[in-house]
């Protein structure tokens, strides 16, 4: 069936706002995302998110179900990892968001978390973005790491389709020939897609550059580039962290990019 007007465009409606916590995404305020690559242990977890809450992060991320590239890497600690972000969450009083890799995961995972997130090597599962999709939670959108925009626009379109038009597009890089950084982040995107769709956009320079030392400014562009928030892997102690430690941030760093992402949002 040929469609000629899509969910996903400025003319179906208006911008898409999403509730996160006590905060809307997709107004002035930008929203930020914080935590670990992974969901370590109880105890780490909750320092971490208590940390940065008290420095104004507004939601927290941790990975249960980690996509990795080696099969032997550590995959997580699956549903031991939903309860400690459940409890965590409660405790803290953070919406908190994870990514589901599985259609059979979807549905019970929202017992524990807010916010569920697809990640870039699942931009493609469209069984997977249809069964978010039956959901109401927010969705978190990573964009395919060799995704056009037009694919990745189609991928939310599959999640709006099926009645839950809570979709946050998530800019993380893209592979291309250079291989200085893990990923390029895509900072053209976040602008065209803030022209042309109704959706709001986050970036993820994290991953989008794969080295702490440039997390900072590419957190600062992305949202001159339009961003209506950041998603950004902190921890603790970020070199002892057991997946992306070398993209993972202190707290001191993000609170000093908390600091100056509101200095951003005066200005813009
Ligand atoms: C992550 O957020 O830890 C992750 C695996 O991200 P991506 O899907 O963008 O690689
Ligand atoms: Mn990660």
């Amino acid at each position: 069936m040929k469609m000629n007007k899509l969910l996903v465009e400025k003319n179906s409606g208006s911008d898409i706002k999403i509730k996160i916590g006590n905060k809307i995404l997709g107004e002035k305020e930008k929203i930020v995302f914080s935590g670990p690559c992974a969901v370590e242990n109880y105890e780490n977890m909750k320092d971490i998110a208590v940390k940065l809450k008290k420095i104004g992060v507004h939601a927290l991320r941790g990975g249960a179900f980690k996509p990795r590239t080696s099969p032997y890497d550590f995959q997580g600690l699956e549903k031991q990892g939903l309860e400690i972000l459940k409890s965590v969450g409660k405790e803290t009083g953070m919406i908190v968001s994870t990514e589901i890799m599985d259609t059979r995961d979807v549905e019970y995972a929202l017992d524990y978390i807010d916010i569920i997130q697809i990640g870039s090597r699942n931009m493609y599962n469209y069984s997977l973005l249809k069964e978010v999709g039956r959901t109401k939670a927010p969705i978190i959108l990573k964009r395919g790491m060799s995704a056009s925009i037009k694919e990745w626009v189609y991928a939310a379109e599959y999640i709006m389709r099926e009645g839950n038009e809570n979709v946050i597009l998530c800019e993380r890089g893209i592979r291309t020939f250079e291989t200085y950084t893990r990923n390029t982040l895509d900072l053209n995107a976040v602008a065209y897609i803030k022209e042309k769709y109704r959706l709001p956009v986050i970036v993820d320079p994290s991953h989008g550059t794969g080295l702490r030392e440039l997390v900072h400014s590419m957190s600062l562009a992305g949202i001159m580039a339009g961003a209506d928030g950041l998603i950004i892997e902190s921890h603790i102690n970020p070199e002892e962290a057991i997946s992306d430690s070398r993209q993972t941030i202190n707290m001191e760093s993000m609170e000093k990019i908390l600091k100056n992402v509101k200095i951003l949002e005066k200005i813009i």
